[in-house]
């Protein structure tokens, strides 16, 4: 099977609730959600530039080598569950399950596989704010939630405070998840830091400044690697 790929790197998440964990990353390409303030627009067509499941494997292999090799990977994109993408990506995860890997997927949080899901230890989600221009789909981030309590996460870029009211409203009014007690599953505001801005310090306070206010229902949680690297460094 060939796999449609951008990118495969060693890195540190940077983001949700792992962050700080070394892991290798398996960048999907392809992917028409369309956000606004995506950060890897690079990954968006649908090209026919492919790897091989052995090159990927190889590759994971020798990015994981060091005194304890890393026995971890994250696949993301793009889009690793757009329907292009699917079958290689549970087709990966088969194979890495088997090999002993600790396999996280990083989505868009646009349908949910069980095929894929069941098989893996963690799944990350977004919640489409505002600022995004992308619709949030209720159902499919209701279906996570009931299935998969316990492993999963759901991450929302907030811009500003539009941002962070509908995050609210989504997790109280539309999904019914928060009656003064925390979700199963952790919500994470990730304050926005654009490309080319210096660090949004005020940003990050009033997001801070908000989930406080509310009771806090979630956890603010930045982009670790924009900030030791900057906003604009890629694959990282
Ligand atoms: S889902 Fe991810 S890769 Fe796709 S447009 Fe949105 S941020 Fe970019």
């Amino acid at each position: 099977m060939n796999l449609r790929i951008h990118s495969i790197f060693r890195s540190t998440e940077g983001e949700g609730v792992h962050i700080g964990v070394p892991q290798v990353f398996v960048r999907f390409q392809g992917c028409n959600v369309g956000c606004l303030n995506c950060d890897s627009k690079e990954t968006w067509d649908f090209t026919d530039d492919t790897m091989t499941m052995n090159e990927v494997l190889a590759k994971i292999e020798d990015l994981c080598q060091g005194v304890n090799p890393i026995r971890r990977v994250s696949i993301t994109g793009g889009d690793p569950l757009h329907p292009k993408n699917s079958d290689a990506a549970l087709e990966l995860s088969r194979v890495l399950k088997k090999s002993g890997f600790y396999v996280n997927i990083e989505a868009a949080g646009t349908r949910v596989v069980n095929e894929l899901f069941d098989i893996i230890d963690f799944i990350s989600f977004d919640y489409k704010t505002p600022s995004t221009g992308v619709k949030p789909n209720a159902k499919v981030l209701k279906s996570l939630c009931d299935q998969y309590s316990g492993k999963a996460q759901i991450k929302a870029v907030i811009a500003d405070k539009k941002d962070f009211e509908a995050t609210f409203d989504m997790l109280t009014t539309t999904l019914g998840m928060y009656d003064n007690e925390k979700p199963d599953i952790p919500w994470i505001l990730t304050p926005c830091y654009e490309p080319e801005e210096e660090f949004p310090t005020a940003r990050f306070s009033e997001v801070v400044r908000m989930n406080e206010d509310f009771g806090a229902p979630f956890r603010v949680i930045g982009q670790q690697h924009k900030m030791i690297h900057g906003p604009n460094k890629r694959d990282i």
